[in-house]
């Protein structure tokens, strides 16, 4: 199964912004771009310029990554998001934001999207009461995602859960931390997904 190779460090640092990719470790002082906010490599603090294309490339890198998603996947996403009514760019952020292993790290279930995409696939989530193991499973508005009966003593998911006040959980969501429960109030509107991302290059490149 094709999948990331770079290490989830490096990865930050070439797209020049921190992924939160590694859980706690990202909200510490150890983070790798904290300590060494530049690119990788031998000539990583020589500034460089892109073109429009390198531009429009480097954010979509930016989004895939984030995220988690490979690129045939991605251009599946984009395209879903093309059909739908309304602005293809916020489509595809929202698209983005229903998966499954998405909403298990934003509800704080886990420290991180790979982390949570791991718990997904080990079956430790009910979506609306039924088991769920894929990670790109598509949530809805009104949907309940919530820790099995079995999996809610799992260190992982104990130790997220103590420490989602940190990471904080979006008002587009709710937790019943008492039940390892969390529901989808809503879907996202593109002032409520803060993270630091300009959709509409990525639209510019698929879209020339
Ligand atoms: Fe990125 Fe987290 Fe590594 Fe920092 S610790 S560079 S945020 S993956």
């Amino acid at each position: 199964m094709a999948r990331y190779t770079e290490s989830a460090c490096r990865r930050c640092r070439r797209e020049g912004l921190k992924l939160y990719l590694k859980g706690d470790r990202c909200y510490s002082e150890k983070c790798a771009y904290e300590r060494r906010g530049y690119a990788p490599g031998e000539h990583g603090q020589i500034r460089k310029k892109f073109s429009d294309y390198g531009v429009q490339l480097r954010e979509k890198q930016k989004l895939k990554r984030m995220y988690g998603v490979l690129e045939k996947q991605f251009r599946g996403y984009f395209e879903m998001a093309d059909r739908q009514k309304g602005i293809t760019g916020t489509n595809l952020l929202v698209l983005l934001e229903r998966r499954l292993d998405n909403m298990a790290f934003r509800m704080g279930f886990a420290t991180s999207r790979t982390e949570a995409r791991q718990m997904v696939r080990h079956n430790h989530f009910l979506v609306n009461s039924k088991p769920v193991n894929i990670p790109s499973y598509l949530v809805k508005a009104g949907d309940s995602i919530e820790v099995r009966e079995g999996s809610r003593k799992v260190e992982r998911i104990v130790e997220a859960m103590e420490t989602v006040a940190r990471r904080g959980v979006p008002t587009w969501l709710e937790l019943d931390k008492e039940n390892f429960r969390g529901g989808v109030k809503a879907l996202p509107s593109r002032e409520e997904l803060t993270m630091p991302v300009q959709e509409q290059l990525v639209v510019e490149l698929y879209s020339k």
